[in-house]
């Protein structure tokens, strides 16, 4: 039987009101069930809400930088804690160990920053347009903060939300995606060891239906902040914003390298391998369009069939491998089902395009990393995200052509361009329409001190990481201390 985790909540951990159970098994062998986790309602969601609310009016009061003191501590159970949630997050989402070593690692440097913050938490001071009069404004913390996260950064994204949100003094009611359950339950034991009180941090495991929407709908919740699918996020807008709560989406993608002529066709073969084939393509920031200057297109496409060959599919626990499974059948049957749109829309399937089921593949969810040339700019597999490893291949005639193939796209998360043409280096900054640019680097790549989020129907205009994230989870107190000792009229007594 395989271990049964509990939701924490009020301090206490326990299982849900339905007293249900869901599975949360190993995609790249799933036969294994990695562990069961309680299948909550709106009830237990109720319950957390006001256990937050109760807790956020003495979390509010402790001073930034011992919240931030919290944090640090957190960050360095983590630390020694990191190959075995890097392990363990491969078990239950699949890439490969490199990769979740990465995503623990983002984790400990958002704690270390969140940290930091703590001793800032910076807002602005301006003269008085009057004597003895003083204007400041401090940020304040906002109330219970609801947090919905994606299972593809089990560790990071979750770390980019409850940090911020906690070091500025609001409490949390957390929902992970129900495919990613264990790290984030572990972020949770590690917080309450390093010392945050109880009813500060709930998690209520469960469904996007019956929990997510509780936790959108919840009148005592003050701010949500969510990561997923545009289609989720269009809904989530629309309930939480009737209630004029603040919302943080951070939604789908449809990312593109630009190679062009001049590009260093090395570099940016390993920067596509990277970008379109690690975690399986399944990350918002994932390359899965590749538009080539028609000089190097017929060259830069052999010289990425032939590095495809040299990808191994298989357990991310194993070394050899550097592609692990996809997340789940239904997600399997998505990639499958645009592979057969492209073929249908007459894009030229040049590998892969079909699951992987032979051998050590045959109980998990892996597929062959698929290239599509082609393809025009029309085709709904250049347009529409498809979350796996499939690559569409574009030909453009020259750079004016590739900006406006690149920004012909309703997402615009991240972009990317090898060049060494420092005045096209330059237009790309300006003129791609994304969140991200990365010049002569891939698509993928963010660090936790940046603004990471994007532009056009991949967000609404807000930001992780970075310093803005602290404005979302903080609310402006603007403060008037008049010392003249009677009273001063702005805008009248001073004209
Ligand atoms: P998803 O939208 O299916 O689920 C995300 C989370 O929302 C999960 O916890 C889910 O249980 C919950 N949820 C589902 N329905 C809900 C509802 N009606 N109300 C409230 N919550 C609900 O997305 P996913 O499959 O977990 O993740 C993949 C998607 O996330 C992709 O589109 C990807 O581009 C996007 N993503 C975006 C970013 C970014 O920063 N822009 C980062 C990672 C992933």
């Amino acid at each position: 039987m395989a271990k049964e985790y509990l939701n924490f909540i009020d301090g206490k951990w326990c299982a849900a009101d339905t007293g249900e159970w869901f599975e949360n098994r190993n995609p790249a062998d799933w036969d294994e069930v990695v562990g069961l986790f309680p299948k909550s309602a709106k009830t237990d969601v109720d319950r957390a809400v006001k256990a937050a609310r109760a807790a956020y009016r003495e979390w509010r009061l402790v001073p930034a930088p011992e919240r931030g003191a919290i944090l640090k501590r957190a960050g360095d159970i983590m630390v020694e804690r990191k190959e075995e949630l890097a392990r363990n997050m491969t078990r239950e989402m699949g890439k490969v160990l490199t990769e979740t070593r990465g995503d623990v690692q983002e984790g400990i440097d958002t704690f270390y920053y969140a940290a930091v913050e703590g001793r800032r938490l910076f807002s602005h001071t301006a003269p008085s347009e009057m004597r003895n009069k003083m204007n400041l404004s401090f940020r304040m913390p906002i109330g219970v903060a609801g947090l919905i996260t994606p299972w593809n950064f089990p560790m990071a994204i979750p770390c980019w939300k409850s940090l911020p949100a906690l070091v500025c003094g609001n409490s949390v009611v957390f929902k992970p995606a129900s495919d990613t359950p264990l790290t984030a339950t572990t972020l949770v034991e590690i917080l309450l060891e390093a010392g945050i009180p109880p009813g500060v941090i709930n998690i209520v495991h469960g469904g996007g239906g019956a929990v997510g929407t509780a936790i959108v709908e919840h009148p005592d919740i003050d701010l949500i902040s969510f990561t997923g699918s545009s289609m989720v996020g269009r809904q989530i807008n629309s309930k939480a914003g009737a209630q004029l709560k603040r919302v943080s989406l951070e939604l789908g993608g449809k990312n593109a390298q630009i190679v062009m002529d001049d590009g260093d066709l090395d570099l940016a073969l390993e920067g596509v391998l990277w970008g379109a084939f690690g975690t399986t393509g399944q990350r918002c920031t994932a390359t899965s369009r590749l538009i080539l200057h028609e000089a190097i297109h017929d060259r830069f496409v052999d010289m990425l069939l032939k590095a495809i060959e040299g990808l191994t599919v298989g357990d991310g626990l194993l070394p050899e491998n550097t592609v692990g499974p996809l997340i789940n059948k239904g997600q399997v049957e998505v990639v499958h089902g645009y592979v057969e749109i492209g073929k249908s829309e007459g894009a030229k399937l040049m590998c892969g395009g079909h699951q992987l089921t032979d051998g050590d593949h045959a109980r998990g969810w892996f597929y062959a990393p698929t290239v599509f040339t082609g393809v025009t700019p029309g085709m709904r597999i250049f347009k529409e995200e498809i979350f796996g490893p499939v690559l569409s291949v574009v030909k453009v005639r020259d750079f004016d052509e590739a900006v406006k193939v690149h920004n012909d796209c309703i997402y615009g998360l991240s972009s990317s361009i090898y060049t060494r043409d420092v005045n096209n280096a330059m237009r790309a900054v300006r003129d791609l329409e994304a969140g991200i640019t990365y010049v002569n680097g891939p698509t993928i790549g963010a660090e936790c001190h940046m603004p990471f989020g994007g532009v056009k129907e991949t967000g609404n205009g807000h930001r992780e990481g970075g310093w803005p994230v602290y404005e979302f989870y903080s609310e402006i107190k603007t403060v008037y201390i008049d010392f003249s000792g009677r009273l001063q009229r702005a805008q009248i007594d001073n004209y």
